[in-house]
């Protein structure tokens, strides 16, 4: 008698256990999305680092991700068809005309989203004028090197800056060429210590835009890995995937 209790129990948690994690499962699954992240270029900003700061939280937000050491993945139609969200971190280096028309194509015609920081993708492939065009601006300098900066936010209702304070940041301060189209969120100012005609320019450090049908997230912080021990940095790049990741 006291058995068959115990197994009608073991078989009525079984079946407890089972759909419970059916519901897990399909939750899970509902917002799951595809992503690209594909790492390289010059290893002074960390690709691995930052490959392995960020795949293992996507993952755990429930996505899947491909991470790819190569441009090629570019060409790969089949692949870049099912994506929602290419994440690059590639700094300088060269990028070959149909891989550069694959990533284009993807974002521009199809929708598929693009996310970067820093040099990775905001200077990658210097010659390439149409993927600057869809990045929204181009690195030209960061005048002293590592300083002490500000990061101010600027638009503190949009979800990817909202509830967030001005911060300090020791790194490189990145002067860039930027889109007007850009939908800027943090900007940061120059002082003249470095390069005294640029005192008191403001310049962008995150922002939102399209291209095309694609939307792209864009910030300047990240030099290296440790840049995103700062709460308020690693906030803005999570936000800002997670905003380019929303349909
Ligand atoms: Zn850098």
């Amino acid at each position: 008698m006291r058995e068959t209790f115990q197994i009608k129990t073991l078989i009525f948690s079984i079946i407890f256990i089972l759909s419970f994690n059916s519901v897990i499962y399909t939750q899970h699954n509902k917002d799951s999305k595809k992503i690209l992240f594909v790492y390289g270029g010059w290893e002074g900003h960390e690709p691995e680092k930052m490959r392995d700061l960020i795949v293992p939280w996507l993952e755990s937000e429930g996505h899947t991700v491909t991470v790819s050491p190569s441009l090629d993945s570019y060409l790969d139609k089949k692949l870049m068809k099912k994506l929602d969200l290419v994440l690059q971190i590639y700094t300088m280096s060269e990028i070959t005309e149909d891989q550069e028309k694959g990533l284009l194509k993807a974002v521009r015609d199809r929708g598929v989203s693009l996310a970067g920081w820093h040099g990775g993708l905001g200077d990658a492939f210097r010659k390439n004028v149409e993927y600057q065009f869809m990045v929204g601006g181009q690195w030209v300098s960061h005048p002293g090197g590592i300083i002490d900066y500000t990061v101010n936010i600027i638009d503190p209702d949009d979800p990817i800056t909202k509830g967030l304070k001005d911060f300090k940041v020791k790194s490189e301060q990145y002067y860039m060429h930027v889109d007007p189209i850009n939908e800027v969120l943090a900007t940061t100012t120059f002082n003249d210590e470095h390069s005294y005609w640029i005192d008191g320019v403001t310049m962008p450090v995150v922002w939102k835009k399209k291209y095309g049908k694609g939307k792209v997230f864009y910030t300047s912080l990240g030099h290296t890995r440790d840049v995103f021990d700062i709460p308020e940095a690693w906030t803005i790049l999570q936000r800002g995937i997670k905003w380019a990741l929303e349909k």
